[in-house]
């Protein structure tokens, strides 16, 4: 039984990686990018989501970003986050490298989350490197869009996410390497892995020996590289994973 022998794999973990993407969040009801009822079957994202479009009209951009940030803001934590930390907290995963930029895995308890694609809660005036809190300019988008600076008055605040057109946070990805390079097991959850550099992670993980372990909801690019694949919803699997590992 695929579940079973992915338990085996993580319980004899020492130096164990868990790398999430959208789907991990799916079942706290925001929207993955791709797969089945993908927000990219509604939106070109090279448009809504790229630095271009972004600083060519701000308010064209928070319009999109407005209604992903409320229900973003309002989710929490599904079983499947929780079970990431309980295996954190009992010292098979190292870390969390996530694609996510929700903060769901922080609220579920676990510490070593590396952001990827950094963080959807905290917004940036790209003006004079003021930061807010998302929650305080999401409040006030109603009365006032584009949202503006409340000490420059600029109105370029960007969600301090990676956007199209922008590398990647250099700490993050060069940490996640590395933990990476030093891992025995790489837990895939709820990622496409199409999206790069983020999906070279199972890859340097299996060149350094590493048992990759996949569950996803479709199947990926990585399956076949897989010792096993887990085709299913993270908030299922992984508790069941969890419960059998025990503490
Ligand atoms: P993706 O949207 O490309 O792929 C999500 C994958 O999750 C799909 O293969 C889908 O089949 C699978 N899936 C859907 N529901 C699932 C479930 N309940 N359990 C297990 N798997 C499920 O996501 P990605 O690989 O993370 O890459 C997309 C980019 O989208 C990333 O750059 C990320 O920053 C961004 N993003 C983030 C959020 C978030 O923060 N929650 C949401 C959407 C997109
Ligand atoms: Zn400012």
């Amino acid at each position: 039984m695929t579940v079973a022998r992915a338990a085996e794999l993580i319980r004899n973990a020492r130096r164990g990686l868990a790398l999430t993407g959208a789907g991990v969040s799916a079942e706290s009801g925001i929207p993955t990018f791709r797969g089945e009822g993908g927000l990219w079957t509604q939106y070109d994202p090279v448009k809504v989501a790229s630095i271009e479009y972004f600083m060519a009209d701000p308010s064209a951009y928070w319009k999109v970003s407005k209604d992903r940030g409320r229900v973003a803001l309002a989710a929490s934590p599904n079983p499947g986050h929780r079970a990431l930390a309980a295996l954190e907290a009992s010292g098979r995963l190292v870390a969390v490298a996530t694609q996510n930029t929700d903060g769901l895995h922080q609220d579920s308890g676990s510490h070593n989350v590396i952001e990827l694609h950094g963080s959807g809660r905290t917004v940036m005036c790209l003006d004079c490197g003021n930061r807010e809190a998302r929650s305080e300019v999401q409040a006030r988008l109603d009365v006032e869009m584009p949202p503006r600076c409340t000490l420059c008055g600029g109105i370029f605040l960007k969600p301090t996410v990676v956007l199209f057109g922008v590398p990647l946070p250099q700490p993050a990805i060069q940490q996640a390497f590395a933990l990476a390079r030093e891992a025995d097991v790489m837990l895939v959850v709820g990622s496409s892995l199409v999206v790069y550099p983020a999906a070279d992670l199972p890859l340097i993980a299996l060149r350094s020996g590493a048992q990759l372990i996949v569950v996803n909801a479709e199947p990926t690019p990585f399956d076949e590289l897989a010792t096993v694949v887990v085709q299913g919803k993270s908030g299922e699997v992984l508790p069941e994973i969890a419960a059998l590992i025990g503490g």
